[in-house]
């Protein structure tokens, strides 16, 4: 029986325009155009200061990092209740559940914000475990998934086995590496798909897909 881990943005939560948006409002005082989603796509790494330097082609100060960072907060905050769920995300949460799957996420939104902006969408109902980040904003995901997964087995009697990941970051990838779980990668979030597909893992265009996918992977 698969439980699937999944990541919040850019996964489930279809917010990368906003977060284009979002970007865009932080570079505009550099004199830089908006950027688009092919931008940012061509652009994303992290740590997200080298995704800054990389856009403007140019080093940033410690003043200008904790401009932008401000920035890009409020901006974010202020578009999210524009943002909803990738178009089949429910449509997959429920074919899992139907299947006798369990699920939970796994964030590195803060959690004090993901908990409850997920239970706005119903999240509550059907997740095993919501977690956000409860560090700082240097916290690894690769951290923070062996501490989801140990949770997940001492807490809600999941076994190892069962779990696979999905996301839409290397930095996804690298996290349910750490944690010796599989993963699958979703296009609809940071990364180009060509790039996802260098990864050597699944990628899918699709959540449903993702589901269809994980019993060939547990
Ligand atoms: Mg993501």
């Amino acid at each position: 029986m698969a439980h699937i881990i999944w990541d919040w943005n850019g996964t489930l939560f279809d917010d990368l325009h906003i977060v284009v948006e979002s970007v865009s409002a932080c570079v505009a005082p550099f004199g830089r155009d908006p950027i688009s989603e092919e931008d940012y796509r061509d652009h994303y790494t992290r740590p997200v200061s080298v995704f800054y330097e990389s856009l403007m082609g140019r080093a940033i100060t410690q003043d200008e990092w904790a401009s932008i960072d401000g920035i890009f907060h409020e901006t974010y905050r202020s578009l999210m209740y524009d943002a909803n769920l990738a178009a089949d995300a429910d449509t997959a949460i429920r074919l899992l559940a139907d299947e006798d799957g369990t699920q939970s996420i796994l964030s590195m939104w803060w959690h004090s914000e993901l908990v409850p902006f997920t239970a706005g969408f119903g999240m509550h109902d059907v997740m095993k475990r919501i977690d956000g980040n409860r560090e700082d904003a240097g916290a690894l995901k690769a951290d923070q998934m062996r501490a989801h997964v140990e949770r997940l087995v001492t807490n809600h009697g999941v076994a190892v086995a069962d779990i696979v990941a999905v996301g839409d970051t290397f930095d996804d990838a690298a996290a349910a590496r750490s944690a010796g779980i599989p993963i699958v990668l979703y296009d609809g979030g940071s990364h180009h798909r060509h790039e996802l597909e260098r990864v050597g893992v699944p990628v899918v265009s699709t959540l449903t897909e993702a589901v269809g996918m994980t019993s060939t992977l547990v």
